[in-house]
């Protein structure tokens, strides 16, 4: 069990998702930095936890995590689902489902263009996606390398974003969904970095809908933020939890172990379970 001397980084990303630094490589890593802990918080998949729980072996805990990405129809919204069971069946299937309403939304984008004369094809976007999400910068970069357009911006512009010709739609889960998922499949439901979305507005509904926790400690967020939602927190019973939101060395200010909480929030984590 952790104790206060303890530290952990409660958000990282791995290869399993747009992070560049496989589970193996994080847990390596974060024992180097002399943290007791990390929770893999892949985006909309859990795949990664496995592998660094293999690579944790003992005295390391490894939180089970995932960051679910959803939407009330105006802002994107992040949720972070710590200590869900990620053997159950039930969340696998929702995982996959997403990736393939976005690998779908994908194909149908290039599909319209195809329609409209462009030169581009399903194959080159979905290897320039590496067997990952297929998302519009991949069909962006894709144009430009083809000559179709000069830059990013453009092929934006003219082309895929929103209100542009071959626009389709994103699949969403709203939160009350994730939430649900992820309290249906024995874990703890928070918002992730509250302080970048800006939709205090929305913490009574989440609370009503299963939240129990809130990211107070992210590397977008400024003292300010830190010390508004460390408030909030209190007052509404929630978890206080922090993590670096490290994607790997690619982006040295989002380091593993950049932002930490302390050993005894997984006990707390482990508490609001059971509400
Ligand atoms: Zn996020
Ligand atoms: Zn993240």
């Amino acid at each position: 069990m952790s104790d206060d001397n303890d530290r952990l980084d409660l958000h990282v990303h791995t290869t399993f998702s747009d992070g560049d630094m496989t589970p193996q490589e994080v847990v390596r890593e974060a024992k180097r930095l002399g943290l007791a802990g990390v929770a893999i918080t892949d985006h909309d998949e859990v795949a990664g936890v496995d592998a660094a729980m293999e690579a944790a072996g003992s005295g390391f805990e490894v939180v089970p995590g995932v960051e679910l990405s959803t939407s009330d129809g105006k802002s994107d919204i992040h949720i972070l689902g710590y200590l869900i069971d990620t053997k159950s069946e039930e969340l696998r299937k929702c995982l996959d489902l997403f990736r393939d309403a976005r690998r779908t939304r994908g194909i149908r984008m290039v599909e319209r263009l195809q329609k409209m004369g462009v030169d581009i094809e399903v194959g080159a976007v979905l290897d320039r996606a590496g067997g990952g999400s297929v998302g519009r910068p991949h069909i962006a970069a894709t144009l430009v390398e083809n000559g179709a357009v000069d830059s990013v911006e453009a092929a934006f512009k003219k082309y895929i974003g929103f209100h542009s010709p071959a626009y389709v739609a994103k699949y969403q889960l709203k939160p009350s969904d994730a939430f649900r998922l992820i309290r249906e499949t024995g874990g703890v439901g928070g918002m992730a970095h509250p302080g970048s979305t800006r939709r205090d507005d929305l913490i009574t509904d989440f609370i009503a809908e299963g939240m129990r926790a809130i990211e107070v400690y992210h590397p977008k967020h400024s003292q300010g933020d830190i010390a508004r939602y460390r408030r909030l927190a209190e007052k509404l019973g929630l978890v206080v939890t922090g993590g670096s939101d490290s994607h790997g060395i690619r982006n040295a200010k989002l380091h593993i172990g950049a932002h930490t909480v302390p050993g005894s929030t997984v006990e707390l984590l482990k508490k609001a379970r059971s509400y």
